[in-house]
């Protein structure tokens, strides 16, 4: 059997749609959409297209879709851009919560450093910031709220189109980091009172190294890249014509084809999440009914993450820990952490993120040897060992 995939949160296959998207900007249509002959004309037309494609699956103006380098360039432009127009008016506060992507929480960082105060709302154990907390900590001098869409580790899908509400009402700005969500959910930011949104298309098989950042217009954006006038003078560099066309293909199918893709994730991941559960001392984090279809994550007591995933890999299934930015690194997830884990549970985290391609005969694949895996390594654990000897209390029950 060829491996089993099984990362699609850190990132996915290119579809076939989007490879034929792209094929022509790769070879024969190489102008630079900046020039006025034919051939720059006919890129330049390719990013009109793909912009009013995006434009259209976001509910939004062409002109209010800004085309980046990814997830993590949107989300930086998107927050610096709240934070320059809020400090011009003297309000230096940002509420974001605890379980933001890094791209996020390491923007945040540094305002902090320039002055700026952050409050980051818990997102208690079930995976979820309550919209009344949110009333709660807005002041006078708050700029923006960022919250994300739906969690890269858990799934846990935010609501969203309240903490819109609750923003619009206070004049207060809304980002949301949506990259887990395009492609994956209905996103509509109208109806949802989202001021900013960031999206990845390596997220929803299209191309790495291309993203795009909605901002509701009348929000001057910051300029992260300075340079030529390309993107309105928001971002400047010759666009990736090739990528943008394969992610407007991307986002273009892939929410097409969404409540039936959900239908067929949600039935292999709540399959094997009840296989997995079998296991002892084992738990789901996150929730199964309100979270993304294809994600399940799970802590199994006694283990570690790190060896459970290579020894997978031996048996042909690609899955991960956690965010692959902190895989590499020994402390836990900041995610599971914020969940209220303690340290030694979120240490023995799996994340499982399935996709479309994924098959039944796959999930069996993962049902055979997650068990057997975790059953071996406890083997081998000393911790395992105090549990069963009751020399210490197992948290998981
Ligand atoms: C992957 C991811 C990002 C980063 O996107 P890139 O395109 O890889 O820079 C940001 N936020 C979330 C929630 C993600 O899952």
């Amino acid at each position: 059997m060829k491996t089993v995939y099984a990362d699609n949160a850190a990132t996915t296959k290119l579809s076939d749609t989007a490879f034929e998207a792209m094929l022509p900007f790769l070879k024969e249509e190489y102008g630079n959409p900046s020039s006025l002959y034919t051939m720059g004309q006919k890129a330049e037309e390719a990013l009109f297209a793909a912009r009013e494609t995006i434009a259209g699956v976001l509910n939004c103006d062409s002109k209010e879709i800004t085309f980046t380098s990814g997830g993590s360039e949107a989300d930086n432009q998107a927050i610096l851009t709240a934070a320059t127009l809020g400090e011009k008016k003297g309000k230096k506060h940002i509420v974001s919560s605890a379980f933001e992507h890094h791209a996020v929480l390491h923007t945040l960082e540094k305002l902090e450093k320039q002055g700026f105060e952050v409050t980051l709302l818990p997102v208690h154990s079930d995976g979820f910031v309550r919209p009344d907390e949110l009333k709660n900590v807005i002041r006078e001098d708050t700029a923006l709220v960022t919250i994300m869409y739906a969690n890269n580790e858990i799934g846990t899908v935010q609501p969203i189109a309240e903490l819109g509400a609750i923003c619009r009402e206070r004049g207060v700005l809304f980002h949301t980091d949506a990259v887990q969500a395009a492609g994956h959910l209905p996103i509509d930011v109208q109806a949802q009172n989202i001021d900013l949104l960031s999206i990845s298309a390596h997220k929803f098989h299209g191309p790495k190294g291309v993203g795009a950042l909605y901002a509701r217009k009348g929000i001057p954006l910051y300029t992260l890249i300075e340079g030529g006038a390309q993107e309105r003078g928001k971002r400047a560099g010759t666009q990736n014509v090739a990528g943008i066309a394969g992610m407007a293909a991307a986002l273009k199918e892939a929410n097409e084809q969404l409540e039936q893709t959900n239908r067929k994730v949600k039935a292999m991941r709540d399959r094997l999440a009840e296989g997995l559960s079998k296991i002892p001392h084992s738990k789901i984090n996150g929730d199964l009914h309100r979270g993304l279809a294809g994600t399940l994550n799970m802590c199994f007591e006694g283990i570690e993450g790190e060896s459970l995933l290579l020894l997978l890999d031996d048996r042909g299934i690609s899955a991960s820990s956690g965010s692959a930015c902190t895989s590499g690194s020994l402390d836990p997830s900041h995610v599971l952490l914020a969940l209220g884990l303690p340290h030694e549970v979120a240490h023995g985290s799996l994340r499982i993120s399935l996709c479309e391609y994924n098959t039944e005969q796959e999930i069996e694949h993962i049902l055979k040897h997650v068990p057997e895996v975790v059953a071996y390594l406890r083997s081998m654990s000393p911790v395992w060992k105090d549990l069963e000897e009751g020399k210490k209390q197992y948290v998981i029950q």
